[in-house]
């Protein structure tokens, strides 16, 4: 446990000591303040965001961190230690077209603000400087993590004092809009709501929202990441088919979306739909169930409970939702294979990662033989860590 809390306390350390290095070496003088907010991990919840229903992810322990000075102007300028350019952009200019690229996170998020209200003509301008040791593209949420770092940093330098909730809202529109990706509003939850152990259960539809712990340190309990590395061409053809897929199914069944519907609907939409529509909408609604299922388990059982969730919400997925690949199968099939108490793909699909909870000490095992079954496939070599449920968006220094 001790080489655990190390290991993610040293993660924390270096993404905020490295923003405020990077401050210094880029703008020559100390920053103000530092902030960090952490990528996530979809506990389980996989495409029922955009159905109005349940997820329940959890932030991990690597953070965006962002460290902010004053300036006597009005200008805001970005650097990162991912790109070797500045970009500069005047508050009065602030608009979701003004930059491209990367920068369009960090200045979306100052252009979202004002669109929630936020008066930016009296504030002054700033240099930020962004450091992360989420790695991206990954499935991890770096988008996430460092929308959430710069609403924080900015909302509390600028003393404007949204909640969190409405921070999540400012960064999801900065996504939206400024960089033009049509997700929900998970990863922002996820990134400023989490806690310490504990995972975030969150009605897509209410948005209301509940930290539930998760006791996987008391119980000695590990997630593993296994990210295949694999993406595919047509994630996001296949991402927009399924959508379409369940809006279709709800319009069928007269239902305003698939949240509404229960598995004693499933009977009459197998006799209304076809044979497609009716699988994507049956993983929707299972899928809803298994969320819940496993906060109820987990409150009354514990986590090493909430296993039968996990693999069954794979199921669902490769067969019903038809969004596995050969890889995601491999990963889950020889985790359980080797002891995990549950595994299951996590994300949109077509590539990506996988999850799977299990004892700390079957970590060195399942990271082996998962390696080893992926080479004897002539699968690409997997990447593998740990990511521990870890506390959300905070100021550092
Ligand atoms: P992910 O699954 O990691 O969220 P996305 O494509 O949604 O993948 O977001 C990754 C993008 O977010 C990067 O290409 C970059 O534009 C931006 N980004 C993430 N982290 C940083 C960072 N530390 N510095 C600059 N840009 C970042
Ligand atoms: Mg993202």
């Amino acid at each position: 446990m001790n080489d655990k809390a190390g290991a993610s306390g040293s993660a924390t350390t270096t993404a905020s000591t490295a923003a405020a290095h990077g401050f210094a070496e880029w703008f020559g003088r100390q920053p103000a303040g530092v902030w960090s907010a952490p990528g996530r991990v979809n506990l389980i919840g996989e495409h029922t965001d955009y159905n109005d229903g349940f997820v329940f992810p959890f932030a991990i322990d690597r953070r965006t961190a962002v460290a902010l000075g004053d300036r006597d102007d009005r200008v805001i300028r970005v650097a990162s230690s991912f790109s070797p350019e500045a970009v500069t952009v005047h508050l009065d200019e602030l608009s979701p077209d003004a930059v491209n690229g990367w920068a369009a996170y960090p200045l979306g998020v100052a252009w979202a603000l004002g669109e929630f209200g936020a008066d930016l003509e009296h504030s002054r301008g700033v240099d930020l400087h962004v450091a992360s040791d989420v790695p991206i593209g990954a499935g991890l949420s770096s988008s996430a993590a460092i929308e959430c770092a710069v609403a924080l940093a900015l909302d509390e330098h600028w003393g404007f004092g949204f909640d969190r909730p409405t921070l999540a809202k400012v960064g999801q529109l900065a996504e939206n809009r400024a960089v033009g990706a049509p997700t929900g509003i998970m990863d922002q939850s996820a990134s400023l709501l989490g806690e310490a152990d504990a995972g975030v259960f969150l009605d897509c539809r209410s948005l209301d929202a509940d930290v539930i712990p998760l006791g996987f340190d008391a119980d000695g309990l590990s997630l593993l990441v296994i990210d295949t590395r694999v993406s595919h061409d047509h994630a996001t053809g296949g991402y927009a088919a399924r959508r379409a897929s369940c809006e279709a199914g709800a319009r069928a069944l007269g239902v305003e979306s698939l949240r509404d519907l229960r598995p004693a609907d499933l009977e009459r939409a197998k006799s209304l739909l076809d044979d497609e529509t009716f699988r994507r909408v049956r993983h929707v609604v299972t899928e809803n169930q298994r969320v819940q299922g496993t906060v109820r388990t987990l409150h009354e059982h514990g986590p090493g409970a909430i296993g039968p969730f996990l693999d069954a919400s794979h199921v669902s997925m490769r067969d019903d939702f038809e969004i596995s690949v050969p890889e995601l199968d491999l990963a889950v099939a020889t985790a359980q294979a080797n002891g995990a108490i549950g595994a299951r793909m996590t994300g949109g699909g077509f590539g990506g990662a996988a999850i799977a909870l299990m004892i700390d000490a079957l970590v060195p095992v399942v990271t082996r033989e998962v390696a080893a079954a992926f080479a004897e496939q002539g699968f690409r070599e997997p990447a593998m860590f740990t990511a521990r449920p870890s506390q959300g968006a905070r100021r550092d220094a």
